[in-house]
């Protein structure tokens, strides 16, 4: 696990006298805000409720007697800059993958290699022979304003007049002002081309493609921006590692780091700064209060009304003695390799969409899923890893929690059937047999509703990214007068910032919250 388990470690020591800076919540934005104030020479004390750092990044064995250790929540990493991980030093080794995706489609599938060469060539050739000049045009005119974009994200917010300035006009209009729905119509014209394009935009919200809020737009967007290229990497030693390293970091430079210890209110003080208070009623004052937690929660804090957000992703975690066979043919260490798409045409996924919405479970559920142990086998025990075992994650899109609100147990095995059913429809052989079990004789298949992400994590709605994403800039006609407005983490009270997921572009496994809330401290709260 990240961090200490130590039961002793939140509740019963005192807690340091005076510090700079209180920050609620240890989750991996929380531990980057940390980790840059301690070495700035602030004195920083984090209070995370759990008995773990790192939130939703996060490592652990879920399975009694198997040795793999699961990326249990999130489980790519992408958008974390990599001039983030050098300032902090952090020993992290982000794998590339060698297939990017593969959509099995009939009896064939399209496979994308991360470096396109001629296996995507002939696939494209078999699947989809119009798209394929037009899949590469669209994907160089989206490196094109990841480019720009990305470099931004470690500074102030740059202004939209100054981002569009710098941007394709056609590109800005297709992304930022129209739905993208029209982009992916107008851009390529198969089904299953265009569905895998469109999951981007449905990861981490409920939407439809040409939902008129955008909301779809701002999720596509921050999918492809990561460090310019957009590329999805596997973190070697599972997400646990990134949150270990970080908390090494964060004590190294003099953070006191918590655990057991859940704020359960929080107060502005009329002369500045702010109290947080503690479950056990122990108080600490400081000058500034970085809320890590989700802006919802805060809320709640502080004793405002709240609006949760909805999650609408299910994980399914999943242990294999092997890979199962494919349909159509395809080398199970190939087909797996990258991200299989399961049942998420453009048509498939508008229909599972309008399902959801009115009530029911998306039948075929679309799915996506990702083998971990294939890029990087060291999550896996000795034993395990020599017998052919690999992990399994799925990840269900438009599963929303109202979907679970009456009967949350029944659901959630209802919406696993599901999403073990999608992954079925593309096998040769019953999955079943594939599956590895527990030292109890169960089948190694842990199910995680937003309802589940909720109480785990205290993610309200169980949203992925604490609520929806906004655009990584500042409108023309805002006039930022603090700094941390400038730098995107502002909230209703001076001397209480966001330094989590909930923050401008805090959204993902960034450690931009926290990056940008310790940048808006240093520089100074006053214009
Ligand atoms: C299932 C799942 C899969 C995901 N997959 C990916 C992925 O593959 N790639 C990606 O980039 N992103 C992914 N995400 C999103 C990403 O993980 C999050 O956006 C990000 O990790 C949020 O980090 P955070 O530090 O802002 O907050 P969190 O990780 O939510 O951490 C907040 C912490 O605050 C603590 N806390 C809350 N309230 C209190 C309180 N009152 N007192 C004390 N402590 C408190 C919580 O216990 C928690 O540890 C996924 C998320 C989920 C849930």
């Amino acid at each position: 696990m990240s961090g200490d388990r130590a039961g002793l470690d939140g509740g019963a020591r005192p807690l340091p006298d005076q510090p700079d800076v209180v920050i609620i919540g240890g989750g991996h934005n929380a531990l980057v805000a940390a980790a840059y104030l301690a070495r700035a020479g602030r004195r920083v004390v984090l209070l995370e409720s759990a008995d773990r750092f790192g939130g939703a990044v996060t490592s652990g064995r879920p399975f009694p007697g198997v040795d793999a250790n699961l990326s249990r929540f999130s489980y790519l990493v992408s958008v974390l800059p990599a001039p983030l991980i050098a300032e902090l030093g952090l020993d992290l080794e982000l794998a590339s993958r060698r297939i990017a995706s593969y959509t099995p489609v009939g009896d064939g599938g399209l496979l994308l290699e991360r470096r396109p060469g001629s296996t995507t060539a002939a696939s494209f050739a078999a699947w989809a022979p119009a798209d394929e000049l037009r899949w590469h045009q669209l994907e160089r005119r989206l490196t094109s304003f990841a480019q720009v974009v990305a470099p931004t994200l470690m500074e102030p917010l740059p202004r939209a007049a100054d981002v569009r300035s710098r941007v394709e006009p056609e590109l800005w209009r297709d992304l930022v002002e129209r739905p993208i729905g029209e982009l992916l119509e107008s851009s390529v014209a198969d089904d299953a081309v265009r569905g895998l394009l469109l999951t981007d935009a449905l990861i981490g919200t409920f939407a439809e493609a040409h939902d008129p809020g955008l909301r779809q737009n701002r999720c596509f967007l921050y999918h492809v921006l990561g460090n310019g290229t957009g590329e999805w990497k596997v973190p070697v030693g599972g997400m646990g590692r990134l949150a270990a390293e970080l908390v090494r970091v964060a004590r190294a430079a003099g953070a006191e780091l918590r655990t057991h210890s859940t704020v359960g209110r929080l107060r502005a003080l009329p002369g500045g700064g702010a109290e947080a208070e503690l479950l056990d009623g122990r108080r600490l004052q400081a000058p500034v209060v970085l809320a890590g937690c989700a802006p919802a929660v805060l809320d709640r804090l502080l004793g405002r009304p709240a609006r949760p957000p909805e999650g609408s992703q299910t994980k399914v975690n999943l242990v294999l003695r092997r890979l199962p066979r494919f349909r159509t043919g395809i080398d199970p260490a190939t087909g797996f390799a990258g991200t299989l798409h399961l049942n998420q045409g453009y048509q498939r996924l508008a229909a599972a969409y309008r399902e959801a919405a009115a009530g029911q479970v998306p039948n075929p559920l679309p799915v996506e899923a990702y083998c971990h142990s294939l890029t990087d086998p060291s999550i896996l025990g000795d034993e395990l890893r020599a017998s052919g075992a690999h992990t399994l994650t799925l990840f269900a899109l438009h599963t929303p929690a109202r979907l679970f609100s009456a009967d949350p147990a029944g659901r959630r095995a209802e919406v696993g059937d599901a999403a073990l059913a999608s992954l079925q429809s593309v096998l040769a052989e019953p999955l079943a047999d594939c599956l590895a079990t527990d030292s109890d004789g169960r089948p190694c298949v842990e199910v995680m509703s937003p309802l589940d992400v909720e109480a785990e994590l205290n993610m309200p709605g169980g949203h992925i990214f604490h609520g929806d994403l906004s655009w990584p800039w500042l409108e023309d006609d805002l006039q930022p007068s603090t700094a941390a407005e400038r730098w995107g983490v502002a909230t209703a009270d001076p001397d209480i910032l966001l330094c989590g997921s909930g923050s401008v572009r805090g959204g993902a496994v960034s450690g931009l919250g926290g990056h940008n809330a310790a940048m808006a401290v240093l520089e100074g709260a006053q214009p």
